[in-house]
């Protein structure tokens, strides 16, 4: 057996042990509600600290404010430069109703090579995986070129202010590396025979919209004197609802649409019917493809009125909205004012929540990635497509920093990503995810550092 797959099968060796340390992960109900005090990661920090410890692992748990801590652990290289971040985060996102839960939203409960919980999969599975490749390297005593740094980080469910963002203003020399790997990819996708694992690079920006309908109020039992601002809100919403955002196919992405046996050409002509044609067979494969060919904006909140006998005098709406990498500030601000022409009572306003942002495809990481993977996985009929996301991760700090930063989980090849159920009910992670993810984070390391 050669050293590489070796290593590769002392993961196998400590299967009980990986399930055990995501159950224990899962249990730590590190809930981000979003309003402080919230997320409590401290402690799932101290549990990694404890666990590394016994691995001779050195870690510290920075906290951006008491209870939120992020946790950093580094492996040494020959020199001391960040070679490699292994990149997730601590916090889940809160449980809508535990009773439509089939087991309890903690348990962690085992099942048919499942571990169900939230946060199982968002993102302590992965988590697991890094913390397992890191002590399969410590254990074997490789000997590193440049140092190994495990990040996870608080807050990444509601912007990452006390977690990566936070950490990238004040201490930013600790997560910069010449390459990191996160969440955003590495999920599989089958279109026509094929196993397509996508690689995460880059996301959709995300703007809030925020406007104000102005009208003028009377008593409601004359409304005739007054100005409902109601009325103006339905007309805006029916033009939201109507809104036919301009085709767009210059991503990268789209030359890679022969890989999903997608055969014709994409343009901005064709693509809505391109993705009419493989609705039914592959829904989410037409909704990826939907979303990466547009911007969408979405009215998410609406509030107004104070009385219920009074005419409304004003109205705020809400927009959520996605742009594609290119799509700047500007260019909403158009739509918007084409959108709302002839409607002088409206006024907005535009806040940026996340830039768009990205890492190049063409990367010696890249390929790094995608060897491993086959070497793992021991399937030849393997594709990859660069994605971008229509969320947004801590990738964006990273990519800030000037990290190339790769979504990719490594997820097993079998494991159906329809199931995982991110953020919803009955969320679960495959183990056989967790354990491949392990292998070609461990892998990635080997080939990037070791080699
Ligand atoms: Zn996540």
């Amino acid at each position: 057996m050669t050293f590489f797959n070796n290593l590769l099968s002392q993961v196998d060796d400590i299967h009980d042990e990986i399930i055990t340390l995501e159950q224990d992960l899962v249990k730590i109900p590190s809930v981000n509600t979003g309003k402080m005090p919230t997320g409590n990661e401290t402690q799932v920090c101290e549990y990694i600290h404890k666990w590394l410890k016994k691995y001779d692992i050195s870690s510290e748990i920075i906290e951006s404010v008491p209870g939120r801590g992020n946790i950093i652990a580094k492996l040494p290289g020959k020199i001391d430069q960040n070679g490699l971040l292994y990149m997730s985060h601590t916090d889940v996102v809160p449980v809508e109703n535990a009773e439509k839960w089939e087991y309890p939203p903690f348990s962690a409960i085992l099942k048919n090579g499942r571990i169900y919980g939230r946060g199982a999969s968002d993102c302590k599975g992965l988590l697991t995986a890094q913390l397992i490749a890191l002590r399969i390297l410590k254990q074997n005593n490789i000997q590193l070129n440049k140092n190994i740094v495990l990040l996870s980080a608080a807050d990444e469910e509601h912007g990452g202010r006390y977690g990566v963002k936070w950490l990238a203003d004040n201490h930013p020399e600790k997560i910069t590396a010449d390459f990191a790997i996160n969440e955003g990819g590495g999920r599989v996708l089958r279109s026509a025979g094929s196993i397509i694992y996508m690689i995460g690079v880059g996301e959709k920006g995300r703007l809030q919209v925020e406007m104000t309908i102005r009208g003028s109020s009377a008593h409601a039992s004359i409304p005739w004197k007054g100005e409902n601002a109601l009325f103006t809100l339905a007309e805006v919403l029916k033009r939201l609802s109507n809104y036919l955002p301009a085709k767009d196919v210059s991503l990268e992405f789209f030359n890679y649409l022969p890989n999903l046996a997608i055969e014709d050409k994409p343009d901005p002509g064709n693509i809505d019917e391109i993705i009419s044609s493989i609705e039914k067979n592959n829904p989410p494969l037409a909704s990826m493809l939907k979303a990466l060919s547009r911007i969408t904006i979405t009215p998410t909140m609406v509030n107004g009125g104070i009385k219920s006998n009074s005419v409304p005098e004003t109205i705020n709406l809400t927009c959520d909205v996605r742009t594609l990498p290119h799509q700047t500030i500007e260019y909403l601000e158009n739509e918007l004012n084409t959108l709302l022409t002839d409607l002088p009572n409206v006024e907005f306003s535009i806040d940026y929540m996340a830039i768009p942002n990205s890492s190049p495809i063409k990367s010696p990481f890249v390929d790094i990635l995608k060897n491993v993977t086959s070497q793992v996985v021991k399937k030849n009929n393997l594709q990859w497509i660069p994605t971008i996301s229509t969320g947004f991760t801590d990738s964006r700090f990273t990519r800030d920093l000037g990290v190339p930063t790769y979504g990719y989980e490594g997820a097993h090849p079998d494991d159906d990503p329809l199931i995982i159920n991110v953020h919803g009910t009955n969320e679960s992670e495959a183990v056989s995810t967790i354990i491949t993810g392990a292998k070609i984070m461990l892998g990635t390391a080997l080939k990037l550092l070791a080699d």
